[in-house]
């Protein structure tokens, strides 16, 4: 990224109310600059902006997840008065060229809330909107959203908006197979330095995962560039034996 003359912002993406936003948010640049990762900006968080509907066509929608799935939700058609707010969300399959992962052709699913209920902005349109706003050019996320691109692709397509470059990176599992959440990201590697890990040991159980040695941070990100991660998600167990890290 960098090395193409790129930069790193960093985004806040808080809309979930209900948490302790500032809380989390801090915890998590303090964890990434534990890692030693640093970015070249911070842009607004979705929690301080506002995200208005123009341009795109929309409906309200008060039918249940069982009464759309049997086909009974005429809403998009007759136009619903209460509920949310749902993207008309044009019919039929969607294909992309994903940078890592080759071209993708998936179905947009069920037409995307866009606005919640109470009025609330939703994440679909929210991270849209910022992606413009903010001039970004590639993303770059975990592979469980290569199907929800094609959702912010025709979002994009209905906003007369360019489509960012995409490359989802496999995913990074816990020990037990499952996903670490982002939610849960920050307690993990609270955990793990409560237990007296470095980051230089992070780094060290992490990278044996995508075929790389063990090194120190700053030679791994060139290394990065030009190795092969692998295309299905790999583990990462924090109990392992840690890997003897080479003099600094
Ligand atoms: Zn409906």
């Amino acid at each position: 990224m960098r090395d193409e003359g790129g930069r790193l912002l960093l985004r806040v993406e808080d809309l979930d109310r209900g948490r302790a936003r500032e809380e989390v948010a801090e915890g998590q640049r303090h964890d990434l600059r534990w890692l030693g990762i640093e970015w070249d900006e911070e842009v607004p968080a979705q929690s301080t902006r506002v995200y208005p509907l123009d341009g795109l066509p929309t409906y309200r929608c008060d039918c249940s997840r069982k009464r759309r799935r049997e086909g009974l939700c005429t809403c998009r058609h007759d136009g619903g008065t209460a509920g949310v707010w749902r993207f008309a969300c044009p019919p039929g399959p969607v294909t992309y060229t994903d940078e890592w992962q080759g071209e993708q052709t998936w179905d947009c699913g069920d037409d995307p809330v866009v606005r919640r209920r109470d009025g609330e902005a939703a994440y679909p349109h929210a991270v849209v909107v910022d992606d413009h706003r903010d001039g970004v050019t590639q993303v770059v996320r975990g592979a469980d959203l290569l199907q929800a691109t094609v959702v912010q692709i025709r979002i994009q397509q209905a906003l007369g908006l360019p489509t960012p470059r995409y490359r989802h990176v496999p995913m990074l599992l816990g020990a037990d197979g499952r996903k670490l959440s982002k939610s849960h990201g920050s307690d993990e590697i609270r955990a793990l330095r409560d237990r007296g890990w470095t980051p230089d040991r992070v780094w060290a159980a992490i990278l044996p995962c995508l075929g790389l040695p063990p090194v120190h941070l700053h030679e791994a990100v060139g290394l990065l560039a030009k190795t092969i991660v692998p295309a299905g998600p790999f583990a990462f167990d924090a109990e392992a034996r840690p890997v003897p890290l080479p003099p600094a």
